[in-house]
């Protein structure tokens, strides 16, 4: 039996039966990442110590002292960080860069008894939708390698989809877990704003990052928003609201005929692959016939998302990024003789060409003379478009769209054009604006045998909800 081909909860079913121990399961996993590493490119950094937890792990499961996810490996986006193995963000300017500190996701995962099997690619500081924009090569995407894996969390999304790892953490500032997930056929969750804890993940756009969960099925997911979700005192942002099982409470069955899903029109328009339009209204009408209510809606602010995104996003990154600046960590240029020379020579031979952009698009937003056009603006209509969800969620539960236009696209189709590249994220970005939790659902595959994906919605912090309904789909309407 092929153990990696295993969702994550039969992997951890197996370990409690005994039937393997985590130092098998574990090194397993790092053959099969030595493998396949070579071709895809899914990880940074391997972190063959991790044998030694496992050891340790195998203890606490003979004591019979097991935490929620004892011995199981689970990848780590390279932007979230770990005191053991670097954290780079796929940038050079943070080549070979050790954390003082653990992010709080991952004490959480390490108090769980999960094994961080090591550090996915992604786009340099999570700017991109395909994971080109790596300083340490792209990611290839396992379903066809000559094809993006999404981005920019595509490592992760990736490594979860060649069974190189049975879960995965992420960080999703415009979609950068949906988008991949949904390239490369895996479940991937963007928890509500304040839900898991942000401290310790290297911060891209602040009012929008979120760290969220890949796996294979919803179920796997659920565990590991269950370990990583909950108050934290250190990011004021992070909610102080009581996390569910989430894993165990999505079993229980729906009042179907009590719940409404919104379809928006603006999110069906042209532009939309006819493949991923018929298979969801397919399973929309399998929906309807289970007694489920069906509504189109309207979110008239949809179009201005992009836009506002990339206003609010990169204004947030422009100053993010002032911290590196070769004096206090990171790669320092060698070529500088006065103060100046030296920032400006360590940004300008540290950071790639779609940081430089985003910082030099953010710091002209923020700038005095286009202050008010661009950036009061954007904040402007970002409220508007949080409007359009609280009024929709009056009248839905939930709202189905894709997750993307299209399938994953080949690689360099989109890398000389960045507004072609930007629009990848024309369905994902409204969810961070508006602060609300989204997911990823694997639909089946398209004629050219690529992995399609399903977006649904919910409330900000109806993440239970969100959850059980996402799973009585995939158990229920995705099967052909
Ligand atoms: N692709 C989007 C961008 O380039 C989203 C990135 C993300 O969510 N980190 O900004």
């Amino acid at each position: 039996m092929d153990i990696t081909r295993l969702s994550l909860c039969e992997i951890k079913a197996l370990l409690e039966k005994r039937e393997i121990s985590v130092i098998e399961l574990v090194n397993t996993y790092l053959s099969a990442i030595n493998e396949k590493n070579k071709l895809l490119n899914a990880f940074l950094h391997i972190n063959h110590e991790c044998l030694r937890q496992a050891e340790i792990s195998q203890k606490r499961y003979l004591e019979g002292e097991i935490g929620a996810l004892e011995g199981i490996p689970i990848a780590i986006k390279d932007n979230i960080c770990t005191v053991d193995q670097p954290t780079t963000c796929a940038s050079k300017i943070l080549k070979g860069y050790m954390s003082p500190f653990d992010a709080h996701v991952i004490k959480k995962l390490r108090d769980a008894g999960a094994i961080l099997i090591g550090k996915t690619n992604m786009d340099e500081f999570a700017f991109g939708s395909s994971t080109e924009n790596s300083a340490f090569g792209p990611t290839l995407n396992p379903f066809d390698t000559q094809r993006v894996p999404g981005g920019s969390s595509g490592g992760s999304a990736a490594a979860v989809a060649a069974n190189m790892s049975p879960g995965a953490l992420g960080s999703d500032t415009g979609g950068s877990i949906r988008q991949p997930a949904s390239f490369c056929g895996v479940v991937g969750l963007k928890p509500s704003y304040g839900r898991v804890s942000r401290y310790g993940l290297v911060a891209f756009g602040s009012s929008l990052d979120q760290i969220g969960p890949f796996a294979k099925n919803v179920k796997d997911v659920a565990l590991i928003l269950k370990v990583i979700a909950g108050y934290d005192e250190c990011d004021s942002t992070c909610c102080d609201i009581p996390v569910p099982e989430y894993d165990k409470e999505i079993e229980k069955p729906l009042e179907r005929s009590k719940i409404t899903v919104g379809i928006p029109e603006e999110y069906f328009e042209k532009g939309l692959s006819s493949q991923i339009r018929e298979k969801i209204n397919k399973i929309l009408d399998l929906l309807a016939n289970d007694g489920f209510h069906i509504k189109n809606i309207t979110l008239p602010h949809t179009h201005y998302g992009i836009p506002t995104y990339y206003i609010i996003s990169t204004a947030e990154a422009s100053t993010n990024l002032a911290r590196f600046d070769g004096v206090k960590f990171g790669y320092r240029s060698k070529n500088s003789d006065t103060v100046y020379d030296l920032y400006v020579n360590s940004r300008g031979e540290g950071f790639g060409d779609e940081t430089k952009r985003r910082i030099m698009l953010g710091t002209f937003v923020l700038s005095a003379g286009y202050y008010d056009a661009y950036y009061l603006k954007a904040q402007k209509v970002r409220t508007l478009i949080i409007e359009d969800f609280k009024s929709a969620f009056k009248a839905v539960d939930f709202i189905i769209t894709p997750t993307t236009p299209e399938t994953a696209f080949k690689l360099g189709e989109k890398a000389a054009n960045p507004l072609m590249m930007y629009l990848s994220d024309i369905y994902t970005v409204g969810a961070n604006l508006a602060g609300i939790p989204g997911i990823n659902l694997p639909i089946g595959f398209s004629s050219d045998k690529l992995p399609m994906g399903m977006q649904i919605l919910a409330p900000a912090f109806k993440e239970l909800d969100l959850l059980r309904f996402t799973y009585y789909i995939e158990q229920n309407l995705t099967k052909e």
